[in-house]
C-alpha cells in the first residue's frame, strides 16, 4: 500500500523515537520509565508479576505495540485491548493459541501469570473469515506494582504509516477498497481526491488509520487505545 517497511515509534516515557527492536531494549533501560516504576512502587497495593509484551501483526510487521500487562489480568482483557486499538469491525469471534493457527486454544479467562513467561509467544486470531493474526511475545518480565490502574499499559506503538495519494502525491488519509482488491492498485487518496474518486462498488473510501486491519472486512477504525 505504498507504506514504509519499518515504521518507527516513540517511547511513551521519554519520547525517543526508534524501531520496534530498539524500543524492546530501550524500554528496559529508559530512565523516565525507571522513574515511573519507582513512583508506582511507593504507592499502596500489592506487587505482582508484570509482562512486557511485544505485539505485532503477523503479516505486516510495521504494525506493532509494546505493552505491559498485569499478571492478574486475563486474556479477555488483552482481547478487549487488541479489538479497541486495532481490530474491531463487526464483533467477530477471536481466539488465543500457542503454536499458531492449529495450536491449542487458550481460554480467555486464563490469567496472564498462568500462561506467560519469558519467550512465550501466543497467536491471536480475530475473525475466522477475513482473519487478522497477531503475535504476542513476552520479551521481559518483572515483579512490581502496575504503572496504572488498568490491566494493560501501552508503552509504545508504531507511528502512523505514511502513504501518498496516488493522484497527487500529497499525504493520503483514505483508502479505496476497489482499487486495492479489484485493480491491485494502492488506492491511497488525499481528502480532495477521495471526494472525487469514481469507484463505489466497495463503498466510499475508508479512513487510513493506524491499524493492520485497514482494508479488511468492514473495518473503519478509529484505532485508538481503549484507555
Ligand atoms: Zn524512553
Ligand atoms: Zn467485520
Ligand atoms: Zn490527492
Ligand atoms: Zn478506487
Amino acid at each position: 500500500m505504498g507504506r514504509r517497511e519499518q515504521s518507527p515509534g516513540k517511547c511513551g516515557y521519554c519520547g525517543r523515537e526508534m524501531t520496534k527492536g530498539g524500543l524492546a531494549r530501550h524500554l528496559t533501560a529508559c530512565p523516565q520509565r525507571a522513574e515511573a516504576i519507582g513512583a508506582a512502587g511507593k504507592k499502596p497495593g500489592k506487587e505482582q508479576a508484570l509482562y512486557h509484551l511485544q505485539v505485532q501483526d503477523a503479516w505486516q510487521g510495521d504494525f506493532w505495540l509494546h505493552m505491559e500487562m498485569n499478571g492478574s489480568a486475563t486474556l479477555a482483557d488483552l482481547d478487549y485491548y487488541l479489538r479497541a486499538i486495532w481490530l474491531e469491525c463487526c464483533g467477530h469471534m477471536s481466539q488465543f493459541s500457542v503454536g499458531g493457527w492449529s495450536g491449542a486454544e487458550i481460554p480467555k479467562k486464563t490469567k496472564a501469570a498462568q500462561v506467560f513467561e519469558l519467550g512465550v509467544e501466543l497467536t491471536h486470531i480475530y475473525d475466522f473469515g477475513t482473519s487478522s493474526e497477531t503475535l504476542i511475545r513476552v520479551i521481559a518480565t518483572r515483579t512490581g506494582k502496575p504503572l496504572a490502574s488498568h490491566p494493560i499499559t501501552l508503552m509504545a506503538r508504531n507511528n502512523p504509516p505514511e502513504a501518498q495519494c496516488v493522484e497527487c502525491g500529497q499525504p493520503a488519509s483514505w483508502l479505496c477498497l476497489e482499487c486495492l482488491s479489484e485493480l491491485d492498485e494502492p488506492g491511497t487518496l488525499c481528502d480532495e481526491h477521495s471526494e472525487s474518486h469514481p469507484h463505489e462498488e466497495y463503498g466510499e473510501p475508508v479512513p487510513l488509520v493506524n491499524s493492520p486491519r485497514v482494508g479488511m472486512c468492514g473495518y473503519t477504525g478509529p484505532a485508538d487505545p481503549p484507555y
